[in-house]
């Protein structure tokens, strides 16, 4: 019932578009709905309860220890139905059931009792200005946020949204992927029975071009949080930016896993494997470019060969599946064609390379697949895959290296694999990336910043970082003469 609905001022409605789409199970092609697909109308709605709720409402006025106890609720609950989110996140994301179950939902848990911490430290400082004068200044929440998330982390990325947004005492209106709008529409009730206000969280699924951009453009929307492509993040920086809006990115990248030949090559194998297939691939900061120095070069890639060999691709719901179907038909598609580009550049398909034969023909199953002797003006060096597909870049010294890693318009993540610590330190403050893991790959945590250089980004999420992107300075000055 739910998934036919919008989530609108405390409750589930049909929307108003009158529309429902469906959603392909990439695991076996099955449909899945139908779900609602909202317009104009139905975000000009979210929008007006968000505002009320935040102009009139309780929210922003209750104290910040009420609002910290209901944040602390919703992870509460959340928890107790965690393997209800966890199949429906594998049912539209193909992701496994341990790293919906396991991973992602416990994290998204984590988050919102990180935020839940924050409700209470949020404040203004005074500041000494002049004799007479007591100054003074107070941070408030923005107002109404518009957040747009992806398919790859559905129920997680939104989290990184909602969580600091509430904390601060925002009202909020997400717009989820097509693709993956079910685990946010089940957060209503959670919202609702963890006695969140009306109209503070909404939710609207229906298509980017047309729910989402009506969310960007609305006049009651005072910041909008994407995460998504740099190239649709393009366009709603570019729609923000004409009607002057708080806005923050999180786009796409490219991102360079670093192995220096002194690095324990068994841990940096299992890294180079959890950067690129974790999640399939679709992970914004997956480390789809494996830089090699030479020396070490075709030793390593014999190893990381083997390795990929083992890993199980199949039914995201059987325990022995480490990698599961990407999201759908038009990213099967689109990776296999990288695959094909690269193969005409003239890289080298050390593993994979192809469809993968599971689920008898049903399912959108790609290999684990490997490219080596991969150039770094080849497609597959440049471009964002969003797949299970390694590009591999030898490297002969650090400059070299360093060069190569930052030669890209994105800066979302790097790591760097090597023994010597002052190599490692010499290293995170060269690469430009707003993540650097030393000795280790995809490890997240809420307290930590997360988010991109260059093309990869504007702003950051998480840690006490993202709370400046959810709340505004205002100034004070009291005349005590
Ligand atoms: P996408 O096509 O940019 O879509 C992201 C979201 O934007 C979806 O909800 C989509 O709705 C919506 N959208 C599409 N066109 C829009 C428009 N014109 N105006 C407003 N909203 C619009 O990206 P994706 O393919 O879902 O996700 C993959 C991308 O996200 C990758 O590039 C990845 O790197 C990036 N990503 C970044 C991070 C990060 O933290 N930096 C994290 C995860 C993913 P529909 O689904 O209806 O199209």
């Amino acid at each position: 019932m739910k998934e036919g609905c919008v989530f609108v001022d405390g409750e589930y409605r049909e929307p108003l578009s009158k529309k429902t789409t469906s959603i392909v199970n990439p695991a076996n092609e099955e449909t899945i709905g139908p779900v609602a697909s909202g317009d104009e109308k139905d975000v000009a709605a979210a929008v007006a309860a968000a505002r009320r709720a935040f102009d009139e409402g309780p929210w922003p006025r209750m104290a910040p220890g009420e609002r910290a106890a209901i944040l602390w609720k919703l992870a509460d609950l959340l928890t107790a139905r965690l393997s209800v989110f966890a199949e429906l996140e594998t049912a539209c994301t193909g992701k496994t059931l341990f790293d919906s179950g396991k991973i992602e939902i416990p994290m998204a848990a984590e988050v919102l009792r990180y935020y839940s911490g924050w409700a209470t430290k949020i404040h203004g400082e005074t500041l000494p200005s002049r004799p007479g004068a007591f100054t003074f200044t107070l941070r408030e929440p923005v107002g109404v946020v518009g957040a747009i998330v992806p398919w790859n982390f559905p129920f997680l990325l939104a989290t990184w949204k909602v969580a600091p947004a509430l904390a601060a005492g925002n009202t909020i209106v997400v717009k989820p992927a097509s693709q993956t709008p079910l685990t946010m529409l089940e957060f209503g009730e959670v919202c609702r029975e963890a006695g969140l206000p009306p109209g503070v969280f909404n939710v609207v699924p229906g298509p980017g071009g047309r729910a989402g951009m009506t969310l960007v453009k609305h006049p009651g929307v005072n910041k909008v949080a994407f995460t998504g492509s740099t190239e649709v993040g393009r366009e709603v920086a570019k729609e923000a930016a004409l009607a002057l809006k708080r806005c923050t990115l999180e786009l796409g990248g490219k991102s360079p896993n670093v192995v220096f030949a002194d690095a324990d090559a068994d841990a940096a194998v299992k890294g180079a494997l959890t950067g690129i297939f974790y999640n399939k691939g679709e992970v914004c900061a997956a480390g789809s470019r494996l830089l090699v120095e030479a020396s070490i070069h075709d030793a390593f890639v014999e190893k990381l060969r083997e390795k990929a060999a083992g890993l199980t691709v199949g039914d995201p719901r059987d325990k022995k599946t480490r990698m599961g179907p990407v999201v759908s038909k038009g990213q099967m598609d689109s990776v296999l064609s990288y695959i094909e580009s690269g193969k005409k550049e003239g890289a080298r398909v050390v593993s994979g390379g192809f469809r993968a034969e599971v689920g008898g023909g049903r399912g959108f199953y790609v290999q684990p697949t490997i490219l080596d002797g991969v150039r770094p003006e080849m497609r597959v060096a440049r471009e964002e895959i969003f797949g299970p597909v390694l590009s591999v870049l030898p490297f002969r010294d650090f400059d070299d290296a360093v060069a190569t890693a930052n030669a890209t318009v994105y800066g979302l993540a790097a790591a760097v694999w090597t023994r010597d610590v002052g190599k490692a330190l010499r290293a995170a403050k060269a690469l430009r990336a707003g993540t650097v893991w030393v000795n280790a790959y995809n490890l997240y945590d809420p307290a930590l910043p997360f988010g991109g250089f260059k093309e990869s980004g504007l702003g950051r999420e998480l840690g006490a970082a993202a709370l400046e992107h959810y709340t505004e300075i205002k100034s004070v000055w009291v005349d005590l003469s």
